[in-house]
């Protein structure tokens, strides 16, 4: 039987202090067990993991009846996220306490090393196997922070009646560096007076862009990510706005301001869909600029995924990572871009507070696909940070579940453009559910909105 307790940090901080001495460990341990003896064991959800693993085998371990009890944990730290815990080659049936702690503090311990400074104790009794295994619904840790693991286990074998599994550490994920959002971006109602254009310095090597309504009822969000080799300048606009003049003036005033390196521009599209390539224009055959073109093949082939829509491919502006995923479903050559430095997600069209158009729904299967790649993000957000998801459009007002009517170029009340991951698991959740029935449904902040 599996059993599902939930973990809860006894404290959240990391400690300094010398060394305990064993009977203090001890007190303390009895301590921290009762602590933890109080807390109710809770069901967890399942979740879906196939990234990058936080946990590292740390050692320590001290052998017993079978050798040394190798323990090992999967699973993202990310908060609300599962994480899987596995004992084996311990001795069956054998009381066993689960030490966690936050930091490591490597004493002699029972003819062992203790390795988790012993915030938290629970006991556990291994399976017939000599196995222990169970899953937590992961609460989350302050970032920065260090959780290890032991096992001791009871066993005759040891030098003074225990064996101790190696430690596992694992660190919690950075908070991102906070950007910045205008108290309002432009929204057609002030066309005497709003730029066609609105350059938003999100920070030091971000930009933001916005075309204005009042030239193209879309107004589409662009994005502008400098690293020190490469600016990438992912989309290009609705058309009818000078977007290469604007962009050509903040990639100088960057330059200025970075002791004038030399820098290539990369003009690459969250889709093909015209609202986000019409300026592609502006840029071809300008010096030291590649354009990438529009067709899903055009879009495999620049960025290098071998195994379009599977695999995750990435891209070096030159100390600066963006991973690429495919996310075909709103539209054929559909790419999302995780940033590393801010912790953005920019997922297009796919996902922002409006209609999410899934066209050719059923006859061109395109809702499965939109589905998968859903789901694809969720699988790669799992073990990361996520500052903000930011699509490239503004349909919803700032009533929840009440869009504009599409089309409108007017929008004084919209909502604010920046999602949350929670959103993209709300979204999930809701095109999981409706399966191979796909149907309109209104949520809070966007609309789900198949046809076809
Ligand atoms: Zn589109």
């Amino acid at each position: 039987m599996r059993i599902r307790p939930s973990v809860v940090p006894g404290r959240a901080v990391a400690r300094r202090s010398p060394a305990p001495r064993a009977s203090a460990l001890l007190a303390r341990a009895a301590f921290a067990f009762a602590v933890l003896a109080s807390l109710a064991l809770a069901p967890t959800a399942a979740a879906q993991f196939t990234c990058c693993n936080p946990w590292v085998d740390v050692g320590g371990a001290l052998p017993g009846t079978h050798g040394a009890p190798l323990l090992e944990l999967s699973g993202s730290m990310a908060p609300g996220t599962v994480v899987t815990l596995d004992m084996e080659n311990a001795l069956e049936l054998a009381p066993t306490y689960l030490i966690l702690g936050f930091g490591q503090i490597g004493v002699p311990f029972q003819g062992g090393v203790l390795v988790p400074q012993p915030d938290v104790i629970r006991l556990f009794v291994t399976d017939g196997n000599g196995r222990l295994g169970f899953a937590v619904t992961w609460p989350g840790v302050p970032a920065g922070t260090e959780v290890v693991l032991q096992a001791w286990i009871e066993d005759p074998v040891g030098p003074f009646g225990y064996a101790a599994s190696n430690g596992v550490s694992g660190l919690g994920p950075e908070d991102p560096p906070p950007g910045a959002f205008p108290a309002d971006w432009v929204n057609g109602s002030d066309c005497g007076n709003e730029p066609e254009i609105q350059v938003q310095q999100y920070d030091e090597n971000t930009y933001i862009l916005r075309q204005s309504m009042c030239t193209d009822f879309e107004g589409p969000f662009m994005f502008l990510l400098f690293g020190q080799d490469e600016v990438l300048l992912y989309d290009t606009g609705a058309g009818g706005i000078p977007i290469a003049n604007v962009v050509n003036a903040v990639i100088a005033d960057w330059k200025a301001a970075h002791g004038n390196p030399s820098l290539d521009l990369l003009v690459a599209h969250t889709h093909s869909h015209g609202d986000h390539v019409a300026g592609d224009g502006q840029f071809q055959g300008m010096p030291d600029t590649t354009v990438v073109g529009t067709s899903a093949t055009a879009v495999m082939n620049f960025w290098g995924f071998q195994d379009w829509p599977n695999d995750t491919v990435q891209r070096d502006l030159g100390g600066r990572v963006l991973d690429v995923l495919a996310i075909p479903g709103h539209q054929a050559a559909h790419i999302a871009i995780y940033d590393h430095e801010t912790a953005l997600l920019l997922t297009g069209d796919t996902l922002y507070p409006g209609f999410l158009f899934i066209f050719g729904a059923v006859s061109q299967d395109n809702f499965a696909k939109y589905r998968a790649s859903i789901q694809r993000l969720v699988d790669f957000t799992a073990d990361k940070p996520v500052q903000w998801v930011f699509g490239t459009h503004v349909e919803m007002t700032s009533t929840p579940g009440v869009a504009y009517p599409y089309g409108t170029s007017n929008q004084p009340n919209e909502r604010d453009p920046q999602l949350l991951r929670a959103h993209l698991l709300e979204l999930n959740a809701a095109v999981q559910a409706m399966g191979a029935n796909p149907q309109v449904e209104v949520h809070d902040d966007f609309i789900i909105q198949p046809s076809g």
